[in-house]
């Protein structure tokens, strides 16, 4: 009924009055005398040193009462670290929660902020990161060198978190839809350090590579993997257009409100399209379809930026054959357009033209990348409170990393 830990000798439970006058259930535990005296660290056997006074770890809650496991910890004299606390089999080293706790916090914090996260579980919003942390540790650690193996496309992005003042690049497997590297900072030196963490083998096992059109990833491929194919991710390329389509609407929103032809707030038509012109337009909402109409009907530059848009799109899901002769269309139309931020992109492809031909080519889906990418990008927001960068890679590699994360007692 307690759902105490598998592997624990238990005592007789007392009840306890904490400060404010609630109830605390103390359970007396020891391990079994197999699991005593190891190193925290290596987990091997070793001298019995002394003895610690009890201490306690929080456990799941029985109903609305805090459990708490107590417990008077070992020390031991480990050859090669020298003397530690002894492990526990129910706790994480240096963790004043049990595992089974640490779990049920984990698995809210990647789906809500932590003060909700705090709050649902009566723990303070600070220790939301390091559990978290710790969790992910652990699980990667069961994973071990194995989260490398068998790679065989991999995309890397640099996403800012923090409203951009900080920037992360993240690592993805392909194949398996999963993050499998992050680190703080950005550019080739960064984007070294994953390679660097590869053995020469899993690196030549890599055949292709995504990313934006950064030449530090360019540069990277050459060195650590020459025989990889670089590949420009498919969304980069849209998101390029959707940028250049924003900023055409903004420049005709600010010159309307010059002319005090422009509505109130969202009601203009202008402003209020924003979601309507960059969504892909066959999940609009009636609404939507209806102040693009009206786009359509005020300003034609934006509705020219707006077709622009949607037929780069449109070309990126043909095939490479297809696609060729209508992306060379595309960029001199853009080109010509007389858009300034569209003659800009036009001529941006053109450059890359057979880079994007590739990208058509290797057949990875836009979509699927994509939605890898959001997934990240709204993880790093729940985590924004977060202080400390390794509690939010933490975070990411817990909910996109294809960690297994169960709540305790639903393996
Ligand atoms: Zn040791």
């Amino acid at each position: 009924m307690l759902n105490l830990p598998a592997n624990v000798v238990t005592g007789t439970p007392r009840i306890e009055k904490d400060r404010i006058g609630g109830d605390l259930v103390i359970v007396p535990v020891r391990p079994y005398s197999r699991d005593m005296g190891r190193c925290a660290r290596c987990g091997e056997h070793d001298r019995p040193y002394d003895r610690l006074p009890a201490r306690r770890w929080r456990h799941l809650d029985i109903g609305c009462t805090r459990l708490l496991l107590e417990h008077a910890p070992q020390r031991v004299d480990c050859a090669e670290h020298g003397v530690t606390v002894a492990m526990v089999p129910w706790a994480r080293r240096q963790s004043a929660c049990t595992r089974d706790f640490e779990q049920r916090v984990a698995w809210p914090g990647v789906h809500a902020p932590r003060s909700a996260v705090s709050r649902l579980i009566r723990v303070d919003w600070k220790s939301v990161g390091p559990i978290c942390r710790r969790v992910a540790d652990d699980l990667r650690s069961q994973r071990g060198a194995g989260l490398f193996d068998h790679l065989r496309s991999i995309g890397v992005d640099e996403t800012g978190c923090r409203k951009g003042h900080t920037y992360m690049t993240v690592v993805v497997d392909h194949d398996r839809g999963h993050v499998i590297w992050m680190h703080d900072g950005r550019g080739q030196k960064v984007f070294d350090l994953f390679f660097q963490a590869l053995t020469p083998a899993r690196r030549e096992s890599i055949r292709v590579v995504t990313g934006d059109g950064a030449r530090w990833i360019d540069e990277c491929v050459f060195r650590w993997c020459p025989m990889a194919e670089r590949i420009l991710d498919g969304f980069h390329i849209v998101s390029r257009a959707t940028d250049a389509l924003d900023k055409v609407r903004t420049a005709a929103w600010r010159e309307a409100r010059k002319t005090g032809t422009a509505g109130k707030g969202a009601k203009d038509p202008v402003k209020g399209a924003r979601r309507a012109l960059l969504k892909d337009p066959g999940r609009l909402t009636a609404g939507q379809k209806a102040q693009l109409e009206c786009v359509a009907n005020t300003n034609e530059t934006l509705w020219e930026a707006y077709k622009l848009k949607e037929r780069l799109r449109m070309i990126l899901r043909q095939t490479a054959g297809e696609a060729a002769p209508m992306l060379r269309q595309w960029a001199a139309d853009a080109s010509l357009s007389g858009i300034k931020e569209f003659s800009k992109l036009g001529e941006k492809i053109d450059r890359r033209r057979f880079d994007i031909l590739r990208t058509i080519r290797s057949g990875l889906s836009n979509a699927r990348l994509e939605a890898v990418n959001n997934r990240i990008k709204t993880t790093i927001k729940i985590g924004y409170g977060y202080r400390n960068l390794d509690n939010l890679i933490a975070l990411v590699m817990l909910k996109c990393g294809g960690l297994n994360l169960q709540l305790p007692g639903r393996q």
